[in-house]
């Protein structure tokens, strides 16, 4: 069987199966075998039931001492056992496993494993999996993979599939020459592929994801270097000079344009009306001020007689730029339509808005990717602006050219302008974004006062509630950030859930308490966005979806809890989202590791406001290749390399390209072709 062959191949592999393998991305073959686990665990070695404790995963040798019962509720089955060793007894549940009922008899001796919880007061072992004393000995040598799971597709499903491509396509010939795997000191694919599914020790494991991290960056940076080519082909059929319209913004702005916004703002001018198109990323630190650099630009290639639109990663990024421009220009009194088009409007106002979009009423379009991906027709859109998010790949362009050639029935690139506040050192830049021309935003706003940072551990909660009430008595906002939505068996860190109820309770009437998190509907995630900008919401309690670009210069203090899970880089974005007005800005990071580096790590934001110095000092820290539990951030896509950890592989990738033979080079590009992911989602 090959490896591009559909997953729904496999023998046992039915359409609901695979379907559920779709809804993570999981096509081919290939793109299992790409479906590295997300982190590893050890079985813990045997506990006494005399000392195991309410929250901790355990694993017993027990008995079973009772008949199991079963009590049903509607939707709802518990089976329910008593269990002992020699130093007392504990209750096992299931739910909605009723069959189990057969197998847990009285007499029965195994190891049972699974998480102390409570139920009616009393510790009991929930869903505990069941090994024979053997069994689990040789379990607690390996460590065993955790996959990103979806509802109905577990751990062992996703294992056994594994296993069958493991048995049917090994070994996979490596598309790079034996010689150069050797010189650049790489492990071998087939080897890494399996490895990372199963390896047997973290050292080798690390060895194998550097593998796969150097592949998707080699694959990554071919198509940089055809992006570039292409760009320095690219006539510019858009010729855009700088309007009245942004002269008068200019003019009227509440505030003087930095040098930097200002320098960057002629290199785009230079670039919309020369004689190539524009490819240029600005890269700006967290409140330097992209956006009014970008609608400057907009404004332009509208009154130029063109459309321009502005992309955004969040919806609810998108919906607030777009009520934040439609204001500004009206305040100013230019006359462009502003026109929002987002997954939160009703079919009604999504045609409506596509119609203004074609009929080229729309000057200036705000939205999320669905603005390229759905079937969108502007009359003649000639910049596209993308905010906080990745460059477009090579078919994003085409598509883009489709798009933008409706009128004129020739395919041309629009102007393209990428916002990005990832602070990455300007040698990864340069290589990251080879295709593209920098502008570097290296200046803040000089109304800005410091934002005021502390590292603190849960001691201190208190008095963060305390401080926040007093900021918010004073006329000002808060977020709280948690990294988890709702409760899970798998991690311990709070939840935004809990979390907002828990500071309901405290604060009881006195503070507006809501919540925002990524499983709510994008319509209430607006909605609460609104409120919030409005001020009429005091305390947003959030996971990271505030983390990129959220701009409510009213809020002064962010605190975050387990503020030891997010990278640096991430936790330094989050931190961008207060000390954006005239007010004192305070940031709060709750460290709830009694790890020393963790403190070290998190102290780096203590003394630094600034992005770039940060994301080097944590790379110093950490050295390459520790990237487990942390990712540094989203921003570049990329299924396992990242950009921090793995910068080794970027450099030793960004060194091959340029000597790549052309017969390795189709023999990746064969692979790539097989991987939905790199197909489908813009790098
Ligand atoms: P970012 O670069 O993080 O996207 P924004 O564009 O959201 O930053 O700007 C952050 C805040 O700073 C906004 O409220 C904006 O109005 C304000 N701002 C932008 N430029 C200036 C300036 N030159 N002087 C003062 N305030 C500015
Ligand atoms: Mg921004």
């Amino acid at each position: 069987m090959k490896l591009s062959e559909n997953i729904k191949n496999l023998k046992g592999i039915g359409e609901k199966t695979s379907a559920l393998f779709g809804k993570v991305g999981v096509f081919s073959l290939w793109d299992l075998m790409l479906y590295v686990p997300r982190d590893f665990v050890r079985y813990p070695e045997l506990s006494k039931i005399s000392e195991i404790k309410v929250g901790q995963t355990v694993a017993v040798a027990v008995t079973v001492q009772t008949e199991p019962t079963l009590a049903k509720a509607p939707r709802l089955t518990i089976l329910s056992a008593k269990a002992a060793d020699d130093t007392g007894t504990i209750r096992m549940v299931w739910f909605n496993m009723p069959y189990m009922k057969k197998t847990v008899i009285p007499g029965l001796t195994r190891v049972f494993y699974g998480k102390v919880g409570l139920y009616r007061n009393q510790p009991v072992l929930e869903h505990p999996k069941m090994f024979g004393k053997e069994e689990y000995d040789k379990l607690k040598n390996v460590l065993e993979p955790v996959y990103p799971l979806t509802k109905g597709l577990g751990t062992d499903r996703i294992k056994k599939t594994v296993q069958q491509v493991f048995d049917i396509c090994f070994p996979i010939k490596d598309y790079l020459p034996e010689s150069d795997v050797k010189k650049i000191g790489l492990m071998g694919l087939s080897e890494a592929l399996q490895t990372v599914h199963s390896p047997a020790e973290e050292e080798i494991m690390k060895k194998a994801r550097k593998r796969l991290a150097f592949d998707e960056y080699l694959a990554f940076l071919i198509s940089v270097r055809e992006m570039k080519e292409e760009n320095l082909n690219a006539v510019n059929d858009f010729p855009i000079g700088e309007s009245g319209g942004a002269r008068k913004i200019i003019e009227k702005l509440p505030y003087k344009l930095t040098n930097a916004q200002m320098n960057t703002y002629c290199d785009i001018v230079n670039d919309m009306s020369g004689k190539r198109a524009m490819n240029r990323l600005v890269q700006g630190d967290v409140g330097s001020g992209k956006t009014i650099v970008a609608l400057l630009a907009m404004v332009c290639a509208v009154e130029n007689g063109y459309q321009a639109a502005m992309m955004a990663p969040t919806e609810v990024l998108a919906a607030q730029h777009a009520a934040k421009i439609k204001a500004m220009l009206e305040e100013y009194e230019i006359p462009i339509k502003t026109v929002l088009l987002s997954g939160s409007l009703t079919a009604k106002e999504k045609r409506e808005a596509k119609a203004e979009i074609a009929s080229g009423e729309a000057g200036i379009v705000v939205g999320t990717q669905a603005l390229i991906q759905e079937g969108v027709e502007f009359k003649n859109l000639a910049l596209v602006v993308t905010d906080e998010q990745h460059r477009f790949g090579v078919k994003q362009r085409e598509t883009l050219a489709e798009k933008s050639a409706a009128q004129s029935g020739k395919s041309s690139t629009p102007h393209v302008l990428v916002m990005s506040a990832t602070p990455i050192p300007r040698t990864l830049a340069i290589i990251l974004y080879g295709d593209l021309d920098i502008s570097v935003m290296n200046e803040l706003p000089n109304a800005r006062l410091p934002i005021k940072n502390c590292v603190v551990g849960p001691e201190f909660r208190k008095k963060a509630y305390e401080f926040i009430e007093k900021e918010t008595a004073a006329g000002h906002q808060a977020y709280v950030i948690c990294p988890q939505v709702e409760e899970s068996e798998v991690t311990e860190s709070e939840n935004v859930i809990d979390y907002t109820e828990k500071l309901k309770g405290i604060f009881g009437s006195r503070v507006r308490v809501e919540m925002l998190h990524g499983k709510m509907k994008p319509k209430e995630k607006n909605k609460i966005m609104e409120r919030f900008a409005a001020h009429e919401i005091d305390v947003l309690v959030s996971t990271t979806v505030i983390e990129v670009g959220v701009d409510v210069p009213n809020s002064t203090v962010m605190m975050i809890e387990n503020a030891e899970k997010f990278g640096l880089a991430q936790l330094h974005q989050i931190r961008g989202r207060v000390g954006r007005g005239s007010a004192q800005g305070y940031c709060i990071f709750l460290n709830t590791s009694k790890n020393k580096e963790d403190n070290k790590r998190l102290k780096i934001l203590n003394e630094s406001n600034d992005g770039f110095k940060i994301a080097s000092e944590d790379l110093k820290l950490r050295g390459p290749g520790d990237f487990f539990g942390i990712r540094q951030s989203g921003l570049m896509n990329f299924r396992i390399a990242d950009v921090y950890n793995d910068a080794d592989m970027l450099k030793a990738a960004s060194e091959y390209v340029k000597v790549i033979s052309d017969d390795t080079k189709k023999a990746l590009n064969e692979l790539a072709a097989m991987d939905s992911h790199a197909n489908q989602v813009t790098l």
